[in-house]
């Protein structure tokens, strides 16, 4: 009697799949941080923490691209690590940055804001390690679309050596002068080894948030889509 053919055991069908294609389903953190070193080197060693970290921890590390700085640092620990790393990067800085090597997947965009949009979509949350205006810029932008109710994803602070004081200062000042909304939340941490955990946990809360929330605000949305009056935007484009 023939030998009937045992069915495959699902692992071996996962197995196949290209390392790629099983980064695809994960999630990625995107990482601000300066396009210089800076003066100290506890900046440079939680750039290799957080790298680390982030491979060791199955998470994907998105990031503005190149050699340079804190951002090349952070790139090539995630990669020496076994990590997973996406440059995301304009056009017209092309000419003047060199991908890490072994980087795993390069996107050019064809503008800073397109980047920026970019480096957003592919990502789950947000951190800032210390760096210039870029860094600034990037992560309250972040801050802004969140005031905004455009996400909901985590931004944590890595305030190495106290690095970002000055500007946490100025974001209690902003929210005890009632110009931050109540819905503005960051995570601020010390230490590289504080970042994921920071992350998870607000995950959490988020998911348990979306899952105590949702039903209302279906119910929103569907109330402002009943209460939409299409002949008022009309005179209002026609004025
Ligand atoms: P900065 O903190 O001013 O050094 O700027 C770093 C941040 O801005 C990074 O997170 C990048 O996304 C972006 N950025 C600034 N300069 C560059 C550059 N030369 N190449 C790629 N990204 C840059």
């Amino acid at each position: 009697m023939a030998k009937k053919a045992r069915s495959r055991p699902q692992a071996v069908l996962f197995a196949r799949q290209s390392p790629e294609q099983a980064w695809a389903t994960r999630r990625s953190v995107c990482v601000f941080c300066g396009s210089n070193e800076g003066d100290d080197p506890q900046f440079v060693r939680a750039a290799e923490g957080l790298g680390a970290a982030l491979a060791r921890e199955g998470l994907g590390l998105v990031y503005g691209g190149g050699s340079f700085g804190l951002m090349g640092v952070i790139a090539r620990a995630t990669i020496k690590a076994g990590g997973h790393v996406v440059e995301i990067i304009p056009a017209s800085l092309c000419s003047r940055e060199k991908p890490p090597a072994d980087l795993h997947e390069l996107v050019i965009t064809t503008s800073m804001h397109a980047r920026k949009q970019t480096m957003f979509d592919r990502s789950s949350a947000f951190v800032a390690l210390p760096g210039g205006v870029g860094t600034l810029d990037e992560t309250v932008e972040q801050m802004t679309w969140m005031s905004i109710g455009h996400h909901r994803k985590p931004i944590i602070f890595l305030n190495v050596a106290g690095y970002w004081d000055p500007i946490l200062t100025m974001f209690d000042r902003m929210q005890a002068r009632n110009f931050l909304g109540w819905d503005v939340e960051i995570g601020v941490v010390r230490r590289a080894a504080e970042v994921i955990p920071a992350i998870e946990k607000y995950w959490d809360e988020e998911s348990r948030y979306l899952v105590t929330t949702a039903p209302a605000m279906s119910e929103m949305i569907e109330d402002a889509i009943d209460e939409w009056d299409p002949t008022l935007f009309a005179s209002i484009n026609s004025a």
